[in-house]
Order: C-alpha cells, then sequence, then structure tokens
C-alpha cells in the first residue's frame, strides 16, 4: 500500500471536494454531526464520534422503491452524485462493510454505496463508551472498509494510506510525500497506546459467552424489557441495525377530492423492539413479549449463529446504545447484567 505525509489536511479536502460532494463530521457545542462542506476553509477533523452514523448515507431513512401510475410499475432507483465522507472512524466504517454484506443485492442500497470514496481515520483514543477493540473494529481502520486511511501523526502531520484502486484513483493530480517507515511505525505505535488506554470491558466478553450457552433464561430478558419504553433510539442510532418496513401509499396529484392517479411503495426504518414489528396478518406474533424482542435484539448483535453469514458480530462497539437508551439497557448495562444475575 502506498503510505504518504501530509502537512495539512485542507488541500485533500479541497482535492476531493472539486469531483465529489464532501461530507465531515463537525463539532457543534459539544454535538458532532455529520454535514456537507462545500468548500474551503474546511473544518477540523472532529475526534468525537457522531451521534449519528453514516448509515443514512446508503440506506435512506425513508424512500421510495417504486411508483405505479395505473398501467405500469416505475423503479425509482436513486441516481446520486459521487461523494466522499471524509474522516470516518473505524467502528463506522466496519458497520459499513456489514451492511454491504447485509444490502448486497439491493439495487436501491448499492446506488448510493457504488457512489461513495470513504476516506477513514484512526481512533488514537478510546471514545466514551466504546470497546471497538474487543470486537475487532478499532481502535485502527481495517484495510477493508475504506478507500484511503488517515492516521494524525502529530500537530502538524498526517499519514496517509492508500487502500483500493478507487482510493489511489481520487488522489491523481495531488502532489505528496511519500511516508518513511518511521511515520509507519508510529501508527503502529499510537494504535497499540490507544488500545491500553480502554477501560476494563472483560465483562462484555463474559456477557458474549454466557448468551453463546443460552445461560441468560427468558425470564431475564423479561426483567430486563420492563426497562424498555419501545422508542427505537437503540436501533435508530445503531449502526449496524437495518431493520426496515414497507408501506403502500396513494399520491393525489391534483385535488383531494379527487381518486389518487398514482400509487407508490414506501420503505422506512423499522425497529425490531416495537411490539407491531414482527406480528403476522393472521395476528400470530413470534415475539409477543417485550423481552423476548430484547432477546432477539441482542442475539442479533452477539450470537454465533451469524458469523458464517457475516463473519463478524452484528455490534462495533460504538456504544451509542448504552448513550441514547432512556431505559439504562444499552449494551454495558445489559452484558454487566448478564454476568452478575443470568
Ligand atoms: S449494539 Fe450498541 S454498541 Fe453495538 S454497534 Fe449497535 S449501537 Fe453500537
Ligand atoms: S433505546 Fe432502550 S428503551 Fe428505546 S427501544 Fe431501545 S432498548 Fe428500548
Amino acid at each position: 500500500m502506498q503510505q504518504y505525509v501530509l502537512h495539512s489536511l485542507q488541500q485533500l479536502q479541497a482535492h476531493l471536494s472539486q469531483s465529489r460532494q464532501l461530507y465531515q463530521v463537525v463539532d457543534n457545542h459539544g454535538d458532532a454531526y455529520w454535514q456537507h462542506q462545500a468548500q474551503p476553509p474546511f473544518p477540523v477533523l472532529s475526534q468525537q464520534r457522531p451521534l449519528s452514523s453514516a448509515k443514512s448515507f446508503f440506506f435512506a431513512e425513508q424512500e421510495t422503491l417504486y411508483v405505479f401510475d395505473g398501467q405500469f410499475f416505475r423503479e425509482t432507483i436513486p441516481k446520486p452524485e459521487p461523494f466522499v465522507l471524509f474522516g470516518v472512524q473505524s467502528c463506522d466504517l466496519m458497520a459499513i462493510h456489514y451492511q454491504d454484506i447485509f444490502f448486497e443485492q439491493d439495487p436501491y442500497y448499492q446506488a448510493r454505496r457504488q457512489q461513495a470514496l470513504l476516506v477513514g481515520v484512526d481512533c488514537v483514543h478510546p471514545c466514551q463508551n466504546g470497546f471497538c477493540n474487543l470486537v475487532d473494529a478499532g481502535p485502527g481502520v481495517r484495510d477493508n472498509t475504506a478507500d484511503l486511511i488517515l492516521h494524525p501523526l502529530d500537530d502538524d502531520r498526517w499519514l496517509l494510506i492508500v487502500v483500493t484502486e478507487p482510493g489511489r484513483a481520487a488522489l491523481q493530480g495531488l502532489a505528496l510525500t511519500p511516508a518513511t517507515g518511521h511515520a509507519q511505525n508510529l501508527r503502529s505505535d499510537n494504535l497499540t497506546q490507544c488500545e491500553h488506554e480502554f477501560d476494563d470491558h472483560s465483562y462484555i466478553l463474559e456477557g458474549i459467552e454466557k448468551l453463546n450457552r443460552d445461560q441468560a433464561p427468558d425470564a431475564f430478558w423479561q426483567q430486563l424489557a420492563i426497562q424498555c419504553i419501545a422508542c427505537s433510539g437503540c436501533t435508530t442510532l445503531c449502526p449496524t441495525c437495518s431493520c426496515y418496513g414497507t408501506q403502500n401509499q396513494a399520491v393525489l396529484q391534483d385535488a383531494p377530492d379527487k381518486p389518487p392517479s398514482q400509487a407508490r411503495q414506501v420503505r422506512f426504518w423499522d425497529s425490531c423492539l416495537y411490539e407491531g414489528f414482527q406480528r403476522e396478518a393472521s395476528l400470530h406474533h413470534p415475539a409477543e413479549q417485550a423481552g423476548e424482542r430484547v432477546k432477539r435484539f441482542w442475539y442479533h448483535k452477539f450470537s454465533d449463529d451469524f458469523l458464517p453469514e457475516f463473519g463478524r458480530y452484528g455490534c462495533v462497539g460504538c456504544g451509542r446504545c448504552e448513550q441514547t437508551c432512556p431505559g439504562v439497557i444499552g449494551v454495558h448495562s445489559v452484558m454487566k447484567r448478564i454476568v452478575k444475575d443470568a
């Protein structure tokens, strides 16, 4: 892999934004979120994990799948302009990699994904609630998840690693200084140091083991689920959650008192924590009790059953569920309780 040293990110941001829409995480009074950056000067790269991951760039919160005009069905595959996600952290990149597998055959997801260039950034300090180091998702960006990787060497310099051919092509025309072995070693040292800075989260590994040995009985999950208010905060923010629902809608073209002239099918983010998510038309419900739904969520994140399909667990260790759940049943709380009570 080619590696370079940059003395400023501005030049790289300006170069990439000439041929693509550039999105970057920005800090605003303690919150961090993705924002379109149209022109220089570009903001400094945030060290903070944004509350919302990058998943909505590819899997839209709501979108029309097709339109029926009374005679023909018309697909509505999106046609986005090329774009770059500049500075995606390793856990969120691993989540995109996971979603790439889940949505491999989905033309709506793939239409957006194929227009994206992913510029990852290594984390050099653990984030609050993060445990990417335990689930093979960080703190260093994994090579198979990004086109380009950035690593902060010191206050002024960045290591730029070219991973893919689209990444190499995106740099064409940019004057770059090859990196020395010293810079590459520094990256390795910084990542090792970062791994040592994580708190002891070994209860998560213990919890995963107990969960896979089926040592958490139904009564445990029912007790836990008393605290779930089905707000869907966890499934909305989790970067690997991909449950969706669809709905047929009539489109009124002229006036509300006239019959609809079109119908469309809309897809929207759903949540497996909602009571209605799995209810079937016959009214049979495979997860009628809230405890069954909460259990199902956590099995989808940590069951060994999904390893053959995805090659990893469905959790990338971002910690967002812990941060957002008003019922205190995010990953740290759940795993501590499995270890202690199950
Ligand atoms: S389960 Fe929680 S920690 Fe794991 S990826 Fe989802 S939001 Fe992040
Ligand atoms: S965030 Fe907590 S309360 Fe809300 S749906 Fe998820 S588990 Fe339930």
